[in-house]
């Protein structure tokens, strides 16, 4: 879709807004399964926390996709959107054995994380197959707040308390059909994440049920014009080799699982935002959005970086502008920035929005989320309308003054 059809709906449904370009969400999904190509029984579990309106699962499902999920809410939405249990993976941190216990009886393929709970799922239900989650202790990611595979890392069991996973499995004769890894967002170095899925094949080998390995994700997606991305079709054609000669020497022809969130939808989407005022200072010129930190958290927290564009004055000479928000507290979304010159009432647009971007974002200021809007079919449709007051007051409980003085 172009900025002209992304301006149009910003006047149709007002601002803010997310847009979403359906077309995007499935050229990245081809471009995984062209990458993967040949691979014995791919699977892509579209890793449901960047983005899970329900019309969003409901076009990973028809093409083809399964589900990642990381709480029973996210296992109900997806259930909701029609995957049945079985295409769905269940790869949480740090929940309770309980709501493990309750996913799994929905028939869903669990993977635990944490040797004390694989302990207790084994010892209460043998029977029934369970994937683990490896921490090969390789630093993939580029951001240290979603890296998640280093040696001090909350997340998966660490390789080298092997000898206690095989412990567990010989005690409780648990069933293991899954090894899994996610060393976290933003893997640049090809060769880094081949490091950690050879620690996982040399792993693998140690159990004889295995159904599936999993890699997880991490892809990194480009946020502005010299940025890098993963390169997918490399890390294909490498892995490949490796994958092949696994099998052959396990025996037997496994699934090969990926679990992209913010691969397949941050491109896909568009933050759009109207201009309530500029401000000159001695030093800066500052755009205010009708937006804060509310709608669109990652630049504050993660420091991320999203490219901002002026669409209400496209062909518009540049100027350089700090861009902020309305909340009442600091909330830049972007320093000096050079974009097409903006008068008050104009449309930004803040790109690559897809993913943990409306998820992320909460009535903080006692304002509405931003509106969500699919592109599909070259039309637009509104997947989830603007709150109104009722929706911030909808669950609180009034007290009665009166009686408590009695
Ligand atoms: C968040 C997460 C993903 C998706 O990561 P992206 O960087 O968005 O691709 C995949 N698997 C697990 C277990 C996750 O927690």
């Amino acid at each position: 879709m172009n900025d002209q059809e992304l301006l149009s709906i910003a006047q149709q449904y007002g601002t803010p807004l997310y847009v979403y370009d359906g077309n995007t969400m499935i050229k990245q999904y081809q471009r995984l399964i062209n990458a993967f190509d040949g691979m014995p029984q791919l699977k892509i579990q579209y890793a449901c926390k960047a983005l899970s309106n329900l019309s969003i699962l409901e076009l990973f499902k028809n093409l083809g996709a399964g589900l990642d999920t990381v709480s029973i809410q996210e296992v109900q939405l997806g259930l909701k959107a029609g995957f049945q249990p079985h295409q769905i993976f269940f790869t949480p941190n740090g929940v309770s054995i309980e709501e493990i216990q309750k996913v799994s009886q929905m028939g869903v393929q669990i993977i635990i994380d944490n040797l004390s709970l694989l302990e207790q799922f084994g010892s209460i239900h043998s029977n029934t197959p369970v994937g683990i989650r490896l921490n090969p202790h390789i630093m993939a990611g580029g951001n240290s707040k979603i890296s998640v595979g280093h040696i001090d890392s909350k997340f998966g069991i660490s390789i080298h308390q092997f000898p206690h996973i095989k412990r567990i499995i010989q005690i409780t004769k648990m069933k293991i059909n899954g090894v899994h890894m996610h060393t976290g967002s933003d893997i640049l170095d090809i060769d880094v994440f081949l490091k950690a899925t050879d620690i996982l094949f040399k792993h693998a080998h140690e159990f004889n049920d295995l159904e599936f390995i999993d890699f997880g994700s991490g892809f990194k997606v480009s946020y502005y014009q010299q940025d890098a991305e993963t390169n997918i079709e490399e890390l294909g054609e490498k892995l490949r080799q490796r994958f092949e000669t696994f099998c052959h020497k396990y025996g037997k022809e496994v699934s090969l699982v990926f679990e992209p969130g913010k691969f397949l939808v941050s491109k896909a989407g568009h933050f759009l935002v109207k201009v309530n005022a500029i401000k000159q200072t001695t030093s800066t010129v500052f755009a205010h959005v009708d937006s804060g930190f509310n709608h669109l958290i990652r630049p504050m927290f993660y420091d991320a970086y999203h490219q901002i564009d002026n669409i209400s004055n496209q062909d518009g000479k540049s100027r350089y502008y700090t861009v902020v928000g309305y909340i009442c507290e600091t909330d830049t979304f972007g320093s000096n920035r050079k974009i097409q010159e903006i008068t008050e009432g104009n449309i930004l647009a803040f790109r690559n929005t897809g993913a943990y971007c409306y998820m992320m974002s909460s009535n903080y200021n006692s304002r509405y989320r931003p509106i969500e809007v699919l592109w599909y079919g070259h039309q637009s449709h509104l997947i989830r309308k603007r709150e109104r007051f009722e929706d911030l007051i909808r669950h609180q409980v009034p007290i009665d003054w009166k009686k408590s003085e009695s």
